[in-house]
């Protein structure tokens, strides 16, 4: 299709920057210069996808090479989609505007399990079998990485091959690999057989899984000497590790409009309910140096106005304050303001607050996940009300008069006691501004109380437990809004059904995958999108399939049950969920990494906070 005719059918749609392609940094090669074409797809929409930093990561490391070009793809909204449809336009690269089809690689990031029917759509749309089995050609090959791999069995049947833990070295020695065997000849099931001897790459038809009588995994077996366990990849220094210089500024408004800067990956705190805490162990660090090179190179490049520090806590990092007296030097002179998410209510100095003054003046947000002492030691999460209270005051005292506190709703041993405890919890906070004498004058105060469902992750102790059921969260959360007295707190709660629909596909096999197909012929996308979302017509998918859902959410697993994920390996061994579950039981904490080692495995890499002087 011509260019303007594309144009002309882009006026249709409600936001044509989502394909129009063209922005700032966006990588344009000529296909007579190179030998592979990868197309990194987001399986959500252009803001959502564009916000994603792991996709920006590996967009510019790819291009970088002379030899790949690789282009992004979004999941086209429904009116694009109509668009496509109507006019036979296949799916397609935003860079060339080519059909995907013709790739040789297209690669999935799977960020959260409500994505996969937006996969099985975008394969459609490509013009592709959906079924790995019945893509017979050796290209495109589908590929997928992102955290959703320590369990992807239920898209196990779609996908030609997985990468565990961090894609910067696999990837590339994947399409090294896969050049090779194209130049010699090789079919695509010979280059599967080699592919799987790379570390951190999971080739799911090399594997055949089995089934005992009640539904449970009799038994994985690999095939053609694959690996057992598979191991996941990670970069063990991040000094050296590949950091863009450049990010594609887009059009049009995205979630996360802004540069991130990356300070370390993992964390040192093992919240029990937390699989990133887990899965992306052990914690490294960037030096200080690196992080201000890298930060000033992608302000100059993308003109951005705005940096957030990236990292899962972000005042764990070990030297922030250093750190932030250097960045403050470059962003107070070039006005470019700083933002620190995810900081810990524990480590929340006055000096931290002093520097945040100068960073930002809007709400604060802190993630206290359980209302009662007794549940934030089972889930290990090591703050005290004391702290929290002594927070608030530094923060209202410095002048905020905004918090936001985060909870989930079903951990395990949860009573009605702990729900209540979120309520009471939050009048404390806002008796407590009440009661300052150097309050903000003329000011109130606002408390923020966001409500998610507790959703049980595989790689975690809670892997074990079961979800609590949709009428539970229900009455849940009804009595937490009972429990509220103060107009002062907001009270702000998740949907049950696609936390349900999650915690089936978090802990699934890949007999899913006939459900998630059969659902996709329903109709099912955006599930991540309350408007699109329609669990009907998954649980009419379920019914047709013959599967129980709720065998998968909410039924306890034990110790000796084989977990779909049980042979892939995250270098945290089940031994130490084991411990760590039982001491949950018990209300008992574990200190953090850099305290005492807990010995979870993570150490066999060799590197970062194991190898710390406690
Ligand atoms: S081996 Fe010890 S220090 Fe390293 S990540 Fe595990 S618990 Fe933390």
């Amino acid at each position: 299709m011509d260019n303007k005719r594309f144009e002309q059918l882009l006026l249709s749609v409600q936001k044509p920057g989502r394909y129009s392609g063209g922005e700032i940094n966006s990588v344009v090669k000529d296909k007579k210069d190179i030998d592979v074409r990868f197309a990194f797809c987001f399986p959500d929409n252009y803001e959502v996808g564009m916000s994603h930093l792991g996709m920006k990561i590996l967009y510019s490391q790819f291009n970088e090479r002379k030899d790949i070009w690789c282009e992004r793809v979004f999941a086209p909204w429904p009116d694009f989609e109509a668009v496509m449809r109507q006019n036979n336009i296949l799916l397609f690269g935003l860079e060339s505007r080519e059909p995907i089809k013709d790739f040789d690689f297209i690669g999935f990031t799977l960020q959260y399990e409500l994505s996969y029917s937006n996969i099985l759509n975008m394969l459609e749309l490509s013009g592709l079998p959906l079924l790995a089995k019945d893509r017979k050609d050796f290209t495109p090959l589908v590929v997928a990485g992102g955290p959703c791999t320590c369990n992807a069995e239920p898209i196990a049947d779609f996908v030609d091959i997985f990468f565990l833990g961090e894609g910067e070295q696999s990837d590339l020695e994947v399409i090294d690999l896969y050049k090779k065997c194209k130049k010699n000849g090789k079919s695509k099931k010979d280059f599967l057989i080699e592919a799987s001897k790379i570390e951190g790459v999971y080739v799911p038809s090399l594997y055949d899984v089995s089934y005992n009588d009640d539904g449970t995994i009799e038994k994985i077996t690999p095939k053609e000497n694959a690996p057992m366990p598979i191991r996941k990849r990670i970069e063990t220094d991040l000094d050296k590790t590949y950091y863009p210089e450049k990010f594609v500024v887009p059009y049009i408004e995205i979630v996360h409009d802004r540069a991130v800067q990356e300070i370390f990956r993992g964390c040192i705190r093992g919240c029990r309910f937390c699989q990133a805490g887990f899965i992306y162990r052990p914690v490294r660090e960037k030096s200080v140096e690196t992080i201000c090179r890298q930060a000033k190179a992608i302000c100059e490049s993308t003109g951005y106005d705005e940096i957030s520090l990236s990292s899962l806590s972000t005042s764990d990092y070990t030297k922030l304050e250093p750190l932030l007296n250097d960045l403050l030097d470059f962003t107070e002179k070039d006005k470019i303001s700083l933002s620190l998410p995810s900081l810990r209510i524990d480590n929340f100095s006055d000096e931290l607050l002093e520097k945040i003054n100068h960073v930002r003046k809007s709400g604060l947000t802190f993630a206290v996940e359980a209302g009662t002492q007794r549940l934030r030691n089972v889930i290990n999460k090591n703050i005290t009300e004391e702290e929290i209270i002594r927070t608030c005051k530094t923060a209202f005292a410095g002048g905020y008069t905004a918090v936001k506190l985060y909870f989930m709703m079903g951990l395990p041993t949860e009573t009605y006691d702990d729900i209540k405890g979120i309520a009471d919890l939050a009048q404390k906070i806002v008796d407590t501004f009440y009661e300052m004498p150097n309050k903000p004058k003329g000011k109130s105060v606002s408390v923020n109380i966001s409500v998610s469902n507790f959703v049980p992750k595989p790689f975690t102790p809670f892997e074990f437990h079961p979800q609590i059921t949709r009428e539970e969260i229900v009455a849940k959360q009804q009595y937490l809004k009972e429990c509220i007295r103060s107009r002062k707190i907001t009270f702000n709660y998740h949907e049950n059904k696609t936390s349900f629909l999650e915690g089936v596909f978090a802990r699934g096999d890949r007999r899913l995958s006939a459900v998630i197909l059969k659902a996709h012929e329903k109709g099912c996308k955006f599930d991540s999108w309350d408007e699109y979302f329609d669990l009907d017509k998954w649980n009419e998918a379920f019914a047709e399939c013959g599967i129980v859902p709720e065998f998968y959410a909410n039924r306890e697993r034990t110790y000796e049950e084989i977990n779909p994920w049980d042979h892939l390996d995250y270098c945290v061994s089940k031994g130490f969920l084991i411990k760590e579950n039982e001491q949950a039981k018990l209300a008992v904490t574990t200190p953090n990494c850099r305290q005492k080692c807990a010995s979870c495995g993570a150490n066999v890499f060799g590197k970062g906070v194991c190898f710390e002087k406690r």
